[in-house]
Parts: C-alpha cells; sequence; structure tokens
C-alpha cells in the first residue's frame, strides 16, 4: 500500500454542501470523498448529517484542493449577506428604516 493518507481539507455543516463542495475538487482533478466523523469506527453506523460532512482528499492533493476551496470561498463572498431585522429576525429585501414583521426601527448606518 502506497496511498498517500488522506487529509480532511473542509467541513461542511449540510450534506448538501458537502456534495457541492466534493463536486468542485473532483472537477478539478482531485480525488475528493466525503465521510462522517470517525469514519474507520463507526462505518455505515452514523449519518452524514447528523456527524457534520468533512471532506477528504488524498495528502498530496491537498494545497491543490485548498486553492480551489478558497477560489470557492470568495465566489461565495461575492453575493452581499442577507439582509435581516435584528428585532425579529425577518428576512428584509432593502434596508428599511422600519420592519414590516414587528415595526422595530432599524438603523443600518455602520459604526
Ligand atoms: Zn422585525
Amino acid at each position: 500500500m502506497n496511498t498517500p493518507a488522506p487529509v480532511c481539507v473542509y467541513k461542511s455543516g449540510s450534506i448538501q454542501e458537502a456534495h457541492l463542495v466534493c463536486d468542485l475538487l473532483q472537477t478539478a482533478g482531485i480525488e475528493a470523498r466525503i465521510a462522517s466523523d470517525g469514519v474507520e469506527n463507526v462505518v455505515g453506523e452514523v449519518p452524514f448529517q447528523i456527524a457534520g460532512s468533512p471532506i477528504w482528499v488524498p495528502s498530496d492533493q491537498e494545497q491543490k484542493a485548498r486553492a480551489v476551496l478558497a477560489e470557492h470561498r470568495a465566489n461565495r463572498n461575492l453575493k452581499p449577506p442577507p439582509l435581516f431585522c435584528y428585532h425579529c429576525g425577518v428576512d428584509l429585501e432593502d434596508r428599511i428604516a422600519t420592519c414590516p414583521g414587528c415595526g422595530g426601527e432599524l438603523d443600518w448606518s455602520e459604526d
């Protein structure tokens, strides 16, 4: 056996995100795979949804994988963060002065 030890390069909160990131890495030619925590001990016993979804790549592909992930994060950050009322949490379309959900006053000025 001369397979490089796998390295965890990413840990996503959801299986959907894990698949997305895994596809991204595989498209870049990296042998990425998704595994639950402690997969050596509990194969088939812990659902991914509960254990979290770390993504593993062979250690000799780690640097390339991290570059792909950095680019993925940069692309995602281009989207503006979602707006929401900080009194009641309702989603807002725009920076409005009064929340339509709770009627609270909203101050959008930067500190
Ligand atoms: Zn509100």
